[in-house]
């Protein structure tokens, strides 16, 4: 029942925002240019149902009332704030990105202000709710899957318009964090549709920190993790406006690295000459090793075992028993 009455709140919403953006002077002058500027096509701005908030205290939440939404459900989605007992629009003067679940059906909603502010976020996002539960959702999913499924791999980014700049590109198995690390329950909808993830993700960033975090997270879900780190002060949306749809492909597939050698390199790299440090990562490395299901996926183990046995230069049977000792 309140699930309900939210789904149809959010999708009279992303109706309201869509309306907005192609039918008002604000909206066309405003909300389409700066998607212009940013080289998103008519196309893609309706295929993402991308939308436009006025700029105004009450323009949405007066005709949500007007139609008979019930206020406490507006807050509920959090399209409505009460100020001093008046309800005022959350969203004014952005750019509005629907988030949609796997069928088509919105659950809440990114807002972009369109001008840099100390004084404001640059994204405002829905509140958790009964229908919007963050640490299951990946944005862009819905409009993903049918490629994910065909080319059996997801490729991560941060994101919204990372997501939206490389369908354009006709890049489309892409989904999002939306600039969160990623849990369990957002692993498992990937391997819904494919065992094969890979991150893109800029390498100086808290992302990728947290991605070699939840590394052994993924492992144990059973998924193949590659990364192929975007260069500095890019992000993809950015890098393929830059180098263009082929360039960008042509980028992952000669960056593309497998995420548990990558994570060894980097601790070894830390470890340096310190020799408590390099057993410490050797038992590491043998308990990431170890998470990988013997049943399922004994090659891929044997493979990891000989390639970081020669690169931490130590014997094979050694990381062999050392692997064994985490199988529990
Ligand atoms: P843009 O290109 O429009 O600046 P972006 O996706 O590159 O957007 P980032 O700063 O790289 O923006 O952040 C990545 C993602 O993290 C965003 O798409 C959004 O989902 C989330 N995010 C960023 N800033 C905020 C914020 N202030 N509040 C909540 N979420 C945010
Ligand atoms: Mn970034
Ligand atoms: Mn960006
Ligand atoms: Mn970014």
């Amino acid at each position: 029942q309140m699930a309900d009455s939210l789904f149809i709140i959010n999708n009279f919403a992303r109706d309201y925002f869509v309306k907005t953006l192609f039918e008002t002077d604000e909206g066309q002058n405003v909300g389409l240019s700066y998607f212009e500027e940013r080289g998103f096509s008519e196309e893609i701005v309706r295929k993402f149902q991308l939308g436009y908030a006025l700029n105004l205290r009450e323009a949405f939440v007066r005709e949500a009332q007007h139609k008979g939404y019930n206020l406490e459900y507006l807050q509920k989605t959090g399209l409505v704030t009460v100020r001093n007992d008046q309800p005022i629009d959350n969203y004014r003067g952005r750019v509005i990105f629907p988030i949609h679940n796997q069928s088509g059906k919105v659950l809440g909603f990114g807002a972009r202000i369109l001008v840099k502010s100390d004084r404001a976020p640059k994204y405002i996002n829905s509140p958790e709710n009964d229908i919007y539960v963050k640490s299951k959702v990946l944005y862009g999913t819905y409009f993903a899957r049918h490629a994910i499924d065909k080319l059996d791999e997801c490729l991560l980014v941060e994101g919204y318009t990372d997501v939206i700049s490389l369908h354009q590109a006709g890049i489309e198995n892409v989904v999002a964090s939306s600039g969160t690390s990623l849990t369990t329950d957002q692993l498992r909808l990937i391997k819904k549709y494919t065992n094969n993830l890979t991150i893109l993700y800029d390498g100086d960033n808290a992302g990728v920190k947290a991605a070699l975090r939840g590394l052994d997270m993924a492992i144990e879900e059973g998924l193949n993790v590659k990364l192929a780190l975007i260069p500095d002060n890019e992000d993809p949306d950015s890098y393929v406006r830059k180098i263009g749809a082929e360039g960008f492909r042509q980028f992952i597939a000669d960056n593309k690295q497998d995420f548990v050698l990558f994570k060894l390199h980097v601790s070894m790299k830390e470890a340096g000459n310190d020799t408590t440090r390099k057993s410490q990562l050797v038992n590491e490395i043998a308990e990431t090793i170890a998470r990988i299901d013997k049943v399922e996926d004994f090659t891929r183990q044997q493979d990891y075992i000989r390639q970081c046995s020669q690169l931490l230069k130590i014997d094979e049977e050694r990381l062999v028993d050392l692997v064994n000792k985490f199988i529990r």
